[in-house]
């Protein structure tokens, strides 16, 4: 990413595929390994040919990241901590996990979800992007000396266009409301404040317990869900001899948990079971579409129309996508020869956001 004074905007969004480890239960019902990490910027799917044959499929993308690569490892090799930078430094940022569920999206972005639910919980060696982006950050700011720093976090859910709070259990379906100066917002969604990492620690550890506890009294699957995690930064700078003294910066990043991409071919899919599934693609197929709208723009400099109006997924990232916004999407796979159509479908949605 270019942080010097203006931003590149073909780099405002970057894609990453990571491909992780084949599970037993996938080799044991004969799935082999299909997806392999060339390089650090490419990835070969081998697909079935005509008559028995196989074929070769080659995808680039800004990282690759095989099943070898650990959880710190993910951070640095997706720019995440220069993500992270430009937050503190005033613009608004995504952080995405795109991919059919079981990919490792919630392990990418949170760690290991029954781990982290756990009332002892304190962090351990598998937490993802969140945990130890927030470790991240009151690093950078307790070295700063010139500027002041407030930070606040929220995390909802979005089910079936319906909003919920992860932080507060009795707000269910909340509105999403336009503000001139704010955007769309959800009015009523809590908003903590944080001033030490254990606040903070805490706030994630909350809503992982809530959106498991949530979907079962629901009667939902958590992966038919959109989670997203915001940490909103306030940044007073303190020098009075310095040219911004007096004029705050207001950054904000968004860990976005996707729902699972998978195509329900499920023909029982009626009814309200119909009217979610339509909604959860719904919102995945206009992200999509917003998405390439943007990387279309960057590229050719035309204004197209992005469609943010078009779910509240998109409606709730409109200021945190486009303009003077920095978006990375990490698409999970699976590598195994079983789940190839779903991982094809995924490095496709993938290549679309270049
Ligand atoms: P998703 O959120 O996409 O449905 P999960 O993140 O829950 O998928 O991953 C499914 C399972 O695989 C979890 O048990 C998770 O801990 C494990 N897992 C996912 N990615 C990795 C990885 N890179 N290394 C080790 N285990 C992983
Ligand atoms: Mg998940």
């Amino acid at each position: 990413f270019c942080l010097s004074t203006q931003l590149s905007e073909a780099d405002n969004i970057k894609v990453a595929v990571r491909v992780r480890p084949i599970f037993p239960h996938e080799s044991e019902k004969g799935g082999t390994s299909v997806v392999q990490v060339n390089s650090n910027t490419t990835v070969k799917v081998v697909v079935p040919g005509p008559a028995g044959t196989t074929m070769q499929r080659d995808f680039a993308f800004h990282a690759c990241l095989g099943p070898d690569v650990t959880q710190t490892d993910v951070l640095h090799l997706c720019g995440v901590p220069q993500l992270l930078d430009a937050a503190l430094a005033g613009y608004n940022v995504t952080i995405f996990a795109y991919g059919q569920t079981g990919s490792g999206k919630t392990y990418t972005m949170s760690g290991r979800e029954e781990v982290i639910r756990a009332d002892s919980y304190t962090g351990d060696s598998h937490d993802g992007i969140m945990t130890r982006a927030i470790q991240h950050l009151f690093a950078a700011i307790a070295k700063k000396t010139d500027t002041k720093y407030a930070l606040a976090a929220s995390y909802l859910e979005i089910y079936n266009e319906g909003i919920y709070d992860l932080l507060n259990l009795k707000a269910k379906n909340l509105p999403v409301k336009w503000d001139a100066t704010l955007g769309f917002f959800v009015p009523g969604l809590k908003q903590a404040t944080c001033t030490k990492i254990d606040t903070m620690m805490d706030v994630i550890r909350t809503g992982m317990k809530h959106r498991h506890v949530g979907s079962h009294e629901l009667n939902i699957e958590s992966s038919r869900s959109h989670a997203i995690m915001t940490i909103f930064v306030h940044a007073t700078p303190t020098d009075p001899s310095a040219a911004d003294f007096g004029t705050p910066r207001i950054g904000k990043i968004s860990f976005v948990d996707l729902a699972g991409s998978e195509r329900l071919k499920d023909s029982k899919s009626e009814g309200a079971m119909l009217k979610e599934t339509t909604n959860i693609n719904k919102s995945l197929f206009v992200l999509g579409k917003v998405i390439s709208a943007l990387a279309e723009r960057d590229s050719t400099g035309t204004s197209a129309h992005i469609p943010y109006r078009d779910s509240k997924l998109t409606k709730l990232l409109m200021d945190s996508l486009g303009g003077n916004a920095l978006a990375l999407m990490i698409a999970c796979c699976s590598p195994a020869s079983t789940a190839v159509e779903e991982t094809l479908s995924t490095l496709s949605y993938a290549t679309r956001a270049k």
